[in-house]
């Protein structure tokens, strides 16, 4: 069977630098989301802006799944730091993956049953070569999500606390979880945009952290994850 990679972010910026590289494109706009169609890294694609947090995410890789036959999911995006393995620019390609929020135990009474979701170990080993491939400092690590931005030190330690993620963000398990239930592999990739603290909304609106800079980053990236998979 062809491989077709669903390529999601969860903002604009995350999405346009990698359409950009996408041969033979065409777009079609299903549920509020565009998804544009292509061929990246030697791979036919269908790239998507889902929107923040865990509702749009699962929304959308449902759509890439039974509408556009998505085989594979990749996430790319940015998250604040947690665990502090990584700096700022630095990513963290997702082994497991949890939400800090909610009621995991209750999401897991019914199928696929699971209160933490795993990412797929070929995609994983693709990503952290890809950075390689790309100059990009990546290890892998623990992803936490949730609805809510993480900009102060009570919550941080109070996720820390809960579940110790290496970082924090609004969509992966969302995304590992609608995959997990479709039966597709995925991997989720972060970049560390901020300390999920007191100065993180700075980081990402002062620009400490240049988001446009890592997108292009980030789009190389995928294109090297793409050939990979
Ligand atoms: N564009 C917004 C920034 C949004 S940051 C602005 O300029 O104000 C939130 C997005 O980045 C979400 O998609 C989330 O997944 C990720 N993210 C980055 N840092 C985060 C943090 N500290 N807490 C939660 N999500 C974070």
């Amino acid at each position: 069977m062809e491989k077709i990679i669903g390529l999601m972010g969860a903002m604009p910026d995350e999405i346009a630098p990698i359409a950009a590289r996408m041969a033979q494109r065409a777009e079609e706009k299903i549920g509020g989301v565009t998804f544009t169609t292509g061929v990246i890294g030697g791979k036919r694609a269908v790239l998507c802006c889902a929107g923040m947090g865990k509702a749009q995410a699962a929304a959308a890789v449902q759509l890439l799944a039974t509408h556009f036959g998505a085989t594979h999911i990749v996430f790319s995006g940015i998250a604040g730091n947690v665990s502090g393995r990584v700096g700022v620019g630095d990513v963290i390609v997702g082994g497991e993956v949890v939400y800090h929020d909610g009621e995991p135990r209750m999401f897991a009474e019914t199928y696929p049953h699971l209160q933490s979701f795993h990412c797929d170990e070929g995609m994983i080993a693709a990503a952290l070569d890809a950075c390689r491939a790309c100059g990009v400092t990546a290890v892998r690590g623990k992803i936490a999500t949730g609805d809510c931005f993480v900009g102060d030190r009570a919550t941080k330690a109070a996720i820390v606390a809960k579940c110790a993620p290496d970082c924090v963000e609004m969509e992966g398990a969302a995304v590992a979880h609608i995959a997990a239930k479709n039966d597709l592999p995925c991997v989720i990739l972060r970049a560390i945009s901020d300390n999920a603290d007191e100065a993180g909304f700075e980081k990402l609106v002062v620009k400490q952290f240049d988001v446009a800079d890592y997108c292009e980053t980030a789009a190389r990236v995928s294109a090297a994850l793409l050939e990979r998979i």
